[in-house]
């Protein structure tokens, strides 16, 4: 299954926390140059998506993976990626949306008061970021997203 790693470009930030909570490996290029870009992916065999078609030829100059994403919305991009690179859904919920980190599942009980109430009550199972001390949940958002993995088959 998927092990693709990716770095997203400064435009993509949004595209880059749903494709750690995916379980892709997403790095995201806020405040880098485009040169530090490409020899970043370069160096850690990441696939570059952007929206920069500049940077797209660059990438392709030097014989990198790269996607050039034209999309206005978020959900045609993400749908663009994953029709080419299936995510596995084992790894769904294993990073955090802010660092990339791993996500460690952590018992109902133990985030009784440090999620909202009512995410509580309804909500079974959840995730936990160390190093961002934030917890995670199978929330709207996320029903949809996967709604349209599956329809992608
Ligand atoms: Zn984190």
């Amino acid at each position: 299954m998927s092990v693709e790693r990716f770095i997203c470009d400064e435009m993509l930030g949004t595209l880059a926390k749903w494709l750690r909570i995916l379980g892709f490996d997403t790095e995201y290029a806020k405040g880098m140059e485009d040169s530090e870009i490409l020899a970043m992916a370069e160096k850690e065999g990441r696939i570059l998506l952007t929206r920069d078609k500049e940077m797209y030829g660059r990438a392709l100059r030097r014989n990198m993976d790269a996607m050039f994403l034209g999309n206005a919305e978020l959900e045609s991009d993400l749908r663009e990626v994953i029709k080419k690179y299936r995510p596995d859904p084992e790894l769904f919920m294993t990073r955090c949306t802010v660092c990339n980190s791993a996500l460690e599942e952590v018992p109902k009980e133990s985030v009784k008061g440090k999620v909202p109430d009512g995410v509580f009550e309804r909500q079974e199972r959840f995730w936990h970021c160390k190093r961002c001390d934030k917890y995670y949940w199978e929330g709207s958002h996320w029903e949809r997203i996967k709604g349209f993995i599956e329809d992608l088959d």
